[in-house]
């Protein structure tokens, strides 16, 4: 605001245009003004348009400038115009202007001219090959981007981060890191507090501690800043690879640098893995410290509540949120709440919620409300909660799934042949299960009944024999949750080939006994498998984490941190 307010005025005595025509630096620096001020001020356009007035002619940074502030698809149309000036006054084969170009298409959602753009510079610098890569990476192209990565002549950090960062924001974590592998192998570019960023974010989604812990080393190797973003980012990794006391360690060691980010990523990942009187104990100290929480603060602080089932604390937060700080509840917020009440068994409370929030429940709050009635065998609130689900996201595989086991329990079989109809029609698949572990530094991937390990015959052999010792121990399969068409001997075995099962195998077989077993799935754990892990824990003295898509749960000693409620 100061420097607008400062520059805005074309007839300030300090740019007295009576004078000999200032120099185009002049200009450019008025323009930037313009394009930097928050809010915008007046349009650069018209103090670009003012020079040309006066006679002065742009240079090849007028352009960069100007185009930053088009930046989004309303001024399309406005930069194309300006690209023509661009090509009226010959510099259309600046490599510092196309790649303004580039930017600017790109941000007002025009791949097409970006890339036309980049196809017709005949002297494309480095700026302008990674302004294309980041170009497709925005929109999620990320085939795109690499087609243009592999045939770059050379590749600087800004390169390999970007192309990094795409696959990050696809969700191609592996190939995010296999590629910063072989970056590694290169003396010429060194990685950058912003290729650690996305690294750690791939490795935090995939659960490779191992590969995390690296990258920590790596950090303080090189002596790189660890400021609060690449602290948080830090800090998020531990908690989603299961260290939550390291990730209490980058936590601590931030001292005060710590903003409000650091502080509720700390809150949620104590949340995570139900340490909810340590999580909202946190809470209050970052209160005292004088930070002042936002929303996503107090969704930390009410997934807390929830995954403790203080439903008393979770209220109370919920008024104080609005009441005491001014943060009007989001919708991720009335999830929480729904969910709290849904898990204690208050389903009416829950539904009061749901009518009464004041906007219109999205999936989150469905499928909240739904494990609530799936926890309490509440079949008429499941039916209803899955139909919303699946009219909100007809690609809702697992609900199609759940609701016609729903019918099933009720008797309705014509329901249930319709919603199987309704599946087959949509051409809905099942997303298979699958679990991650990481042994030796490597990731291995399993899924549902899997046989392509090379070692699967051991695997398979290795969990007959843990499972025969917990038979031995009176364990009975829980198999409420397998598919209802199988047969009670299908069923248990459907459920003996789950993904976190033949993980849990493979890492008996490779590591030593009473090594901490880490497994990452992407569904949720069923109740079978987790009634399991709880013996196994046990039986074999074996802490085991599991990373469901929900939560934490830490096996250790026949109990699990969740207490059975997840
Ligand atoms: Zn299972
Ligand atoms: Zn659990």
């Amino acid at each position: 605001m100061r420097a607008s307010s400062k520059l805005i005025s074309l007839t300030h005595p300090s740019l007295n245009l009576s004078h000999p025509t200032p120099e185009p630096f002049v200009w450019n620096t008025l323009i930037r003004a313009h394009v930097q001020s928050k809010p915008p001020t007046h349009s650069p356009i018209s103090v670009f348009n003012r020079m040309r007035l006066h006679g002065v002619q742009p240079d090849n940074r007028t352009f960069p400038f100007l185009l930053q502030s088009f930046n989004s698809i309303r001024y399309l149309q406005s930069g194309k115009l300006f690209h023509a000036q661009v090509f009226l006054l010959g510099f259309d084969q600046d490599p510092f202007v196309q790649t303004s170009l580039i930017h600017m298409y790109s941000a007002c959602g025009d791949l097409t001219l970006a890339r036309q753009v980049f196809d017709e510079s005949t002297q494309r610098d480095l700026p302008c090959w990674n302004s294309i890569i980041d170009a497709y990476a925005k929109v999620g192209l990320v085939d795109a981007a690499r087609l243009v990565f592999d045939e770059m002549p050379e590749r600087n950090v800004i390169s390999w981060s970007c192309m990094i960062k795409a696959y990050v924001m696809c969700g191609g974590y592996k190939e995010a890191l296999a590629l910063f592998r072989e970056m590694q192998m290169l003396d010429s570019v060194r990685p950058n507090e912003f290729t650690m960023s996305s690294i750690l974010l791939a490795c935090g989604r995939l659960g490779a501690l191992e590969h995390g812990k690296w990258v920590h080393a790596y950090i303080d190797k090189y002596g790189m800043r660890v400021d609060v973003v690449l602290g948080t980012a830090l800090m998020n990794m531990y908690a989603k690879c299961g260290s939550i006391e390291r990730a209490r360690g980058v936590f601590d060691s931030m001292g005060s640098r710590k903003d409000v980010m650091a502080w509720s990523s700390m809150i949620s990942g104590l949340a995570m893995h139900g340490h909810a009187v340590e999580s909202l104990e946190l809470f209050a100290e970052m209160i005292k410290s004088g930070v002042r929480p936002n929303a996503v603060t107090f969704v930390g602080v009410l997934c807390a509540c929830v995954h403790g089932g203080l439903v008393n604390e979770g209220k109370e937060y919920f008024r104080r949120m609005d009441d005491e700080f001014s943060i009007k509840p989001l919708i991720q917020h009335y999830g929480c709440i729904v969910d709290l009440y849904g898990r204690a068994g208050l389903i009416s409370d829950a539904w009061k919620v749901v009518i009464s929030m004041p906007m219109e429940p999205d999936v989150l709050v469905w499928g909240a409300l739904l494990s609530g009635a799936r926890m309490h065998r509440d079949i008429e609130t499941s039916e209803i909660a899955l139909n919303k689900l699946i009219q909100l996201d007809p690609t809702n595989s697992a609900a199609y799934v759940l609701l016609s086991n729903v019918y099933a329990k009720m008797g309705k079989w014509s329901e249930v042949r319709r919603v199987r109809d309704l599946m087959e029609e949509r051409g809905i698949k099942k997303v298979p299960g699958c679990s991650l572990v990481e042994v030796g530094g490597v990731l291995h991937e399993f899924f549902v009944g899997d046989d392509s390990h090379p070692a699967t015959r051991e695997i398979y052999m290795m969990l007959d024999e843990i499972m025969k010792r917990l038979k031995m121990r009176g364990f009975v399969g829980n198999t409420s949750e397998a598919l209802l068409q199988l047969d009670e001997e299908g069923k248990e075995l459907a459920l003996l080939f789950h993904s976190e099962k033949l993980a849990l195998a493979f890492c008996f077989l490779k590591t030593t006994p009473g090594t901490p077993i880490q497994i990452v799935k992407n569904l949720r754990i069923c109740c079978d498998c987790h009634d399991a892990m709880k013996m196994i824990s046990q039986e074999f003295n074996r802490e085991i984490v599991i990373r469901d898509c929900n939560r934490f749960h830490h096996f250790r000693e026949g109990l699990c941190s969740c207490k059975d409620y997840w």
